[in-house]
């Protein structure tokens, strides 16, 4: 893929269309809907197949904007769970990654949102990357339109919980979310999209301020503020206390449930006491506790939680605490499905063998 001097028109939302093509002349209202659905309904991303658009605006939207947005770089396919693992190439050469995850009555696709990610969550191995740059929003979309249009697999619902936090790239991770709950966009109801934030609370109210069409699901780590700050940095930022503060009001605004990723991780946040504290702390928030297995990454001193502790804490949680309780099964492990594993793993000795030439063309440790 060569560097991108064009801007994308794939991403922008109704207004923005609208200004990126002013300089073109006066373009009906009806003309810059069928561009629209063109793009986000039907998933065309050639202008110059738009058949109910005259020539001369097509050719000049093909010359205008760039419409190869990301590429395919390597896709894997687990034939034990079903789950599609991506890796794509962008115009600056960075690499990002999705995960599509079909399941009995759903398939669901995560998406990045940026390459790599600043919060350094110790047990994420996109937190050991550190942030390269925020994808926009054409970049978090086209993730979605690969898998639907060209890989034509059914997406029902879209979680944003692959590389990066989405608050903190919040003007386009919004903007994206507006175009995939869009009728004449995406069309995926709110509730089948969710955000999910590590903590980053200032973002959360402005999700409520601007009525994001989206569910919130908030990355736990631990209920105690000390370990929680030693597993997630952003903690010292935002406190567990305004963070569940911000969750409260969100749920009373959409009239709605948060999520609450509980990741368990041997001898650091799964004991019977942590439970106890996760249902304090979760009192009086509406939620839905969804409780995952740790998927081990290289170099790192966390373990597994062993499945009689994990029997145990769930067992504990349900009778403890007053919504419902659900459990993840760890799926896709054997190709690394976890955020971020597949894009480092291009980056460590032991990872997938790629080309030295490729690796030189990839600027990620930089
Ligand atoms: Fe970033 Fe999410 Fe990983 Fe934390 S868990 S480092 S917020 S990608």
């Amino acid at each position: 893929m060569s560097v991108c001097q064009k801007p994308f028109l794939f991403g922008l939302e109704r207004q923005e269309i609208a200004a990126a093509i002013s300089e073109y002349g006066d373009v009906p209202t009806y003309r810059k809907e069928q561009l629209y659905k063109w793009m986000y309904a039907r998933g065309i991303l050639n202008p110059l197949h738009y058949s109910d658009i005259p020539k001369p605006f097509r050719e000049w939207l093909n010359q205008k904007f760039e419409w190869n947005i990301i590429e395919l770089s390597l896709k894997k396919q687990s034939t034990i769970s079903g789950v599609n693992k991506y890796l794509y190439r962008l115009h600056d050469q960075r690499m990002i990654e999705g995960v599509w995850i079909p399941e009995k009555n759903r398939s669901t696709l995560c998406v990045s949102s940026q390459v790599g990610c600043a919060l350094g969550c110790k047990f994420c191995a996109t937190g050991t990357m550190g942030l390269h740059r925020n994808l926009l929003a054409g970049e978090i979309l086209s993730q979605a339109w690969y898998v639907r249009c060209i890989d034509q697999l059914i997406v029902t619902h879209i979680v944003f919980m692959g590389m990066g936090e989405p608050l903190h790239n919040y003007r386009e991770t919004s903007k994206c979310v507006r175009i995939l709950n869009d009728p004449t966009g995406f069309a995926i109801g709110r509730k089948h999209i969710t955000v999910s934030t590590a903590g980053w609370v200032p973002k959360i109210y402005q999700m409520i301020e601007d009525r994001l069409p989206c569910r919130l699901a908030i990355s736990m780590g631990s209920p105690k503020e000390d370990v929680r700050a030693e597993l997630m940095p952003v903690t010292k930022r935002f406190s567990l206390k305004e963070l569940m503060l911000a969750a409260k009001e969100w749920t009373v605004a959409f009239d709605d449930y948060v999520t609450i990723e509980y990741t368990l991780i041997e001898g650091v946040n799964d004991s019977l006491q942590d439970v106890q504290m996760l249902v304090s702390l979760l009192k009086g928030v509406p939620s839905k506790v969804n409780v995952l297995t740790y998927n081990p990454i290289s170099n790192s001193k966390f373990q597994k939680t062993s499945l009689e502790r994990t029997e145990n804490f769930i067992k504990e949680l349900e009778k403890k605490f007053s919504g419902p309780v659900t459990r993840r099964l760890s799926r896709g492990d054997e190709i690394n499905a976890a955020c971020g594993q597949l894009v480092v793993q291009q980056f460590t000795p032991t990872g997938t063998k790629i080309s030295y030439e490729h690796l030189q063309s990839i600027q990620y440790f930089d």
